[in-house]
């Protein structure tokens, strides 16, 4: 478990607010790149104490669950945007959150509400859980899918992929302002899908798209590699596409980031 205080709260884009964090104990974080991503424990409330589960091994659940529930903090998995060693011997982290709304209109969530009024200062603690991105050594092309949950992951995989690297990207954010420049290998071959109708379904035309282009090129190469995330449907549905058109379950990182409430 990593403590580390708030140092500031900027918004990136429409969709996002990148919150950077800091502390002594990240200096030990052993950031491997790619979609690295982490457990994120905040106070219950504002200015609350941060009481956190004791670890031990791989275990934390039973102690989280242990802790009071006016005292338990809230917990949420989050991509490692960025870490950089500081001067002082420390390390600061990025964290892209996703700014989603109810109904009204009001930011909705947790960890969006925390993000978008962070101050600096405040408490927050992290339980490293490594990258999921996995591609066999003898992968040929890589496909990578999500909605804007997975943006920061899909950055940090195409940022971290070597050179040569080839494949395809399909990303669904929810405003034009949220499509951005990626580093990337120069046969990945991105494609930004932007939600015009912000009433449908976070991940269906990202899923859509994965649908239509399997079904033209016919066939996935058994020895690529895919990673599918962002919203439940669109990780499973978008995983049954590409297992259909030829690729190995064994070969698919598919995982649901978040689920809509209408489903
Ligand atoms: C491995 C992994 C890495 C992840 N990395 C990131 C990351 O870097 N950045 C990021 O923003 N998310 C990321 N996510 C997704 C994030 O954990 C979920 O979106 C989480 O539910 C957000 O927590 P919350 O406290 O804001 O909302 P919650 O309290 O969990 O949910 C409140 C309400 O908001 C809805 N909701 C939750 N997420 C979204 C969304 N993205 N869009 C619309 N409605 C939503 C829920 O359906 C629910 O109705 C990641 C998930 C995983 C599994």
């Amino acid at each position: 478990m990593f403590s580390a205080t708030v140092v500031r709260s900027v918004r990136l884009a429409p969709s996002f607010q990148r919150v950077t964090v800091a502390g002594a104990d990240l200096a030990d974080f052993e950031w491997r790149g790619f979609d690295h991503w982490f457990r994120l424990f905040l106070p219950p409330a504002p200015g609350a104490p941060l009481v956190l589960p004791r670890v031990s091994g791989r275990s934390w659940w039973k102690p989280y669950l242990a802790i009071a529930e006016h005292e338990r903090p809230h917990c949420s998995n989050y991509t490692v945007a960025a870490l950089r060693r500081t001067a002082e011997g420390g390390a600061e982290m990025d964290i892209d959150v996703v700014l989603h709304h109810d109904s009204e209109g009001a930011i909705a969530g947790g960890v969006a509400i925390w993000a978008s009024t962070a101050t600096a200062g405040s408490p927050l603690a992290m339980l490293d859980q490594g990258p999921l991105f996995d591609p066999p050594a003898d992968t040929r092309a890589v496909h990578l899918v999500t909605d804007e949950s997975g943006l920061p992951a899909v950055r940090g995989i195409l940022r971290d992929l070597s050179a040569d690297a080839a494949g395809t990207a399909i990303i669904e954010v929810p405003s034009p302002g949220d499509v951005e420049e990626l580093t990337r290998p120069a046969d990945v071959d991105v494609t930004w899908i932007v939600r015009h109708d912000q009433t449908a379904v976070p991940g269906a035309a990202a899923l859509a798209a994965v649908q239509t282009s399997v079904a033209a090129v016919g066939r996935v190469d058994p020895l690529d590699y895919a990673f599918v995330v962002g919203e439940s449907t669109l990780a499973t549905e978008g995983r049954r596409a590409v297992h259909r058109a030829g690729l190995p379950k064994s070969r698919i990182l598919f995982s649901g980031f978040w689920k809509h409430e209408g489903h």
